[in-house]
C-alpha cells in the first residue's frame, strides 16, 4: 500500500523528452502500462455520491469503472465506460478534465485529482473488444448525419445503438471532423480516431465521404428520404483580426494550416501537399488551436513565437498544452498584440505588434486588453498562423430557406436541440460556437435521443 503523502499525488505519464519529440509528430504522452494504471485507480476513494460524475458531461460512471481497473477487470471497465461515451480513446486524451472531471475530485482537496482522463484512455486503448456485432432486430427508422465529428459520431452511434439505420455525411474525404483534420498526431494520432470509427463502422453506421450537404444534395432532399436529420457541421470558418497585410502569401488561418499538415500530410516524405519551407513563424492565439499550430510549425523546423493579447493566466488552451509549447522551445510573448504584417514582393517579412497592459473587465468578465502607447516592436517571420477563433460555415445556411441561426452565425435550436426546420436537429459547434469534444458528444447524445422521441411521436416512419 503507499505512504499517505504518495497518495497526494497522481502517478505521473511517462512522455517523450522535448529534444528527441520536436523532431517526429509521434504521440508525446506514453500513456500507463498496467501497474501505473493499479497504483493511480488505488489512489480513487469510491465515493458514494460521487462528485467527479456530474463534472463529466456525458456522466460516466467514474467510481466505477476505476473500480474494476483496481479489480484488474479491463471487460467491465470498458463496458461501464462505453455505456456513456463512444469515443473514450480520445476523451482520456483531448477532454479538458481539469476544468471537468477532474476539478470535481474529493482527491483534489488535499492533492492532485485522480487522473481520471489518463485512467480513461488506459481503458479504451489496452481493452480490445470483439468487434461489436451489426445490431440486429427491427429497425425503428431512418437517419441522416450531416458531418463526422464528435457531435455527429456520438448521435449516429447512439442512434445505431437505439436501433436506427444512421447514415453519416462527410464533406471531406476522411471522417472524424477536427479530430482528424485539426487536433495535431502528436496528441490524438489518427489510427485512435480511425480505431474509435471503426467500431461505430461495425455496429452498422454508414458513412458517405466527399459529400457535402447543401452542394452534393440539399438538406431538404436528405429530409425527403430520412424520418430525421441531425446537423453536426461544426465551426470551421476562421475568424481574421482584419489588421493591414493579412492577404499576403505566407498568412493562414491555423485551421488551414492545421489540415495540410494533419490531414494531407504537407512536409511528410511522400506526400505531394504544397508548403514552404517555413523558417521563422509567428502564431497569433492563446488557446489550444494556437499551440497546436505553433508545436506543428515546430516540428517542420521553425522558429516559432505565438502572440497573445492577455496574460498567461488568461490563455484558454490547456495548462498541460501551454507547458508542453514551452518545453519544445515555442517563445509566447503575453501582454503582445499584431497591428499590421509586413510584406515584399507579396510574401510576409515580419509582424508590426504593440504592448499591452489589462484595463476594466469586459462583458465576458475577462480584463480587456489595452494597447501602450509607443510600445511597438517587430518580430521577423516568413509565415503567419493565425488562430483566434471560428465561426460555424453559412453554407448549410444560405442554401436552406428557413434555416435559422443567431447573431454569431450559429444554428438556432431548441431546447430539444431542434433547428428551425421540424425534423432537423443541431448540436456541437455548429450551434454553439467553438467549444470542446466533450460538449459536442454530449450534444450529440441528447439530439439522439431527442430524434428517437421526435420520430416515435410522428409516427412518420419510412418503414
Ligand atoms: P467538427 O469536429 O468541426 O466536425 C464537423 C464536421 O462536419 C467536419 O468533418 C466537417 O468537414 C463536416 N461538415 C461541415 N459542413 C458540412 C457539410 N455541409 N456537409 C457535410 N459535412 C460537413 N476540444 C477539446 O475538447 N480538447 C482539445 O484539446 C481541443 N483541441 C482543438 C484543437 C484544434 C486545432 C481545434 C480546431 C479544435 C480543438 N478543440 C478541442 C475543439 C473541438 O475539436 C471541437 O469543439 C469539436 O471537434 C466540435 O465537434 P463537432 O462535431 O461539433 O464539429
Ligand atoms: Fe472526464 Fe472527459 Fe472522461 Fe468525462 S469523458 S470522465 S469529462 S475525461
Ligand atoms: Fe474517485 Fe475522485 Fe470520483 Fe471520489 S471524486 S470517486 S476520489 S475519482
Amino acid at each position: 500500500m503507499p505512504a499517505h503523502e504518495d497518495l497526494k499525488k497522481r502517478v505521473k505519464m511517462r512522455e517523450l523528452p522535448p529534444a528527441e519529440r520536436i523532431k517526429n509528430f509521434s504521440e508525446v504522452a506514453l500513456g500507463y502500462n498496467a501497474a501505473e494504471a493499479r497504483a493511480e485507480a488505488r489512489r480513487c476513494l469510491q465515493c458514494k455520491n460521487a462528485p467527479c460524475v456530474a463534472g463529466c458531461p456525458v456522466n460516466i460512471d467514474i467510481p466505477a469503472f476505476i473500480g474494476k481497473i483496481k479489480a484488474g477487470d479491463l471487460r467491465a471497465a470498458h463496458d461501464v465506460i462505453t455505456a456513456a461515451n463512444l469515443l473514450p480513446a480520445i476523451c482520456g486524451r483531448v477532454c479538458p478534465q481539469e476544468t471537468q472531471c477532474e476539478a470535481a475530485c474529493v482527491r483534489g482537496l488535499k492533492g492532485e485529482p485522480v487522473a481520471i482522463g489518463r485512467l480513461e484512455r488506459y481503458v479504451a486503448d489496452n481493452y480490445r473488444e470483439e468487434a461489436e456485432d451489426e445490431i440486429a432486430g427491427t429497425l425503428r427508422g431512418r437517419v441522416a448525419v450531416v458531418g463526422s465529428g464528435p457531435a455527429g459520431l456520438t448521435c449516429a452511434g447512439t442512434l445505431r445503438r437505439l436501433g436506427y439505420e444512421v447514415r453519416v455525411y462527410e464533406a471531406l474525404h476522411a471522417a472524424g471532423g477536427v479530430l482528424t483534420y485539426g487536433i495535431p498526431e502528436f496528441r490524438l494520432p489518427n489510427d485512435v480516431v480511425e480505431r474509435e470509427i471503426g467500431k461505430l463502422k461495425n455496429a452498422g453506421v454508414d458513412f458517405c465521404l466527399n459529400t457535402v450537404i447543401g452542394k452534393t444534395f440539399a438538406l431538404t432532399e436528405l429530409l425527403e428520404r430520412y424520418d430525421a436529420v441531425f446537423i453536426g457541421a461544426g465551426a470551421g470558418l476562421p475568424k481574421f483580426m482584419g489588421i493591414p497585410g493579412e492577404n499576403l502569401n505566407g498568412v493562414f488561418a491555423a485551421n488551414e494550416f492545421l489540415t495540410r499538415v494533419n490531414l494531407m500530410r504537407a512536409g511528410r516524405e511522400g506526400y505531394e501537399t504544397p508548403l514552404k519551407p517555413i523558417k521563422k513563424a509567428v502564431v497569433i492565439g492563446g488557446g489550444n488551436v494556437a499551440m497546436d499550430a505553433a508545436r506543428t510549425a515546430r516540428r517542420l523546423g521553425a522558429d516559432v513565437v505565438v502572440v497573445y493579447r492577455r496574460t498567461r493566466a488568461e490563455m484558454p488552451a490547456r495548462a498541460e498544452e501551454v507547458e508542453h509549447a514551452l518545453d519544445e522551445g515555442v517563445d509566447i510573448r503575453f501582454l503582445s498584440n499584431p497591428t499590421a504584417i509586413i510584406g515584399e514582393r507579396d510574401f510576409v517579412r515580419s509582424v508590426k505588434c504593440a504592448r499591452m497592459t489589462l484595463g476594466e473587465p469586459d462583458e465576458s468578465g475577462r480584463r480587456r486588453p489595452v494597447t501602450l502607447p509607443g510600445s511597438g516592436f517587430s518580430l521577423p517571420a516568413d509565415t503567419v498562423i493565425v488562430a483566434i477563433g471560428n465561426h460555424p460555415n453559412p453554407l448549410l445556411k444560405n442554401e436552406t430557406p428557413g434555416l435559422a441561426v443567431n447573431k454569431n452565425g450559429c444554428l438556432f435550436v431548441d431546447e430539444r436541440l431542434m433547428t428551425s426546420i421540424p425534423g432537423v436537429f443541431a448540436g456541437g459547434d455548429v450551434a454553439t460556437g467553438a467549444a470542446t469534444v466533450i460538449a459536442a458528444m454530449e450534444a450529440g447524445k441528447k439530439a439522439a435521443y431527442e430524434i428517437d422521441c421526435y420520430i416515435k411521436k410522428s409516427g412518420a416512419v419510412s418503414y
